[in-house]
């Protein structure tokens, strides 16, 4: 399941950022963009990220907080910048993106909106608390 891996993934990353701080009691908060042409489930992830975290003492009950991140793309025939345009798929009704410009069709680089970025991690440490 892609979503599992991509939590353990995730979980690596947070304990390996708490591990720079000292007296960390406990990952309140991990804050996650996550692009739109990443295909990410977000219920699967949530689901996945309390499965992976239970085993955790560190995590145990820690929330994610996730953010979409918007696509921008650059086509390099006539500089356009901008979103993709998307196409509905009527079989599984999904909005498919079709990775092609806008505006002239020709292939297109992507800059944003593909991977899974951590913004934020919020720890509780010791007696107070810090973002
Ligand atoms: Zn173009």
């Amino acid at each position: 399941m892609h979503e599992l891996q991509i939590a353990s993934n995730l979980v690596q990353a947070v304990i390996q950022a708490a591990s720079g701080y000292d007296h960390v009691q406990l990952v309140e908060e991990v804050h996650l963009s996550i692009g739109r042409l990443a295909f990410i489930g977000e219920e699967q992830l949530r689901f996945c990220w309390g499965a992976v975290t239970d085993e955790k003492e560190l995590l145990k009950g820690s929330k994610l907080i996730i953010t979409k991140e918007e696509v921008e793309v650059s086509c390099p025939s006539c500089g356009y910048k901008g979103d993709l345009g998307v196409k509905e798929d009527p079989l599984y009704h999904y909005m498919i993106p079709v990775f092609a410009c806008p505006k002239c069709s020709s292939d297109v680089e992507i800059l944003k909106g593909k991977g899974i970025t951590v913004n934020n991690v919020k720890l509780i440490i010791d007696d107070e608390e810090e973002e």
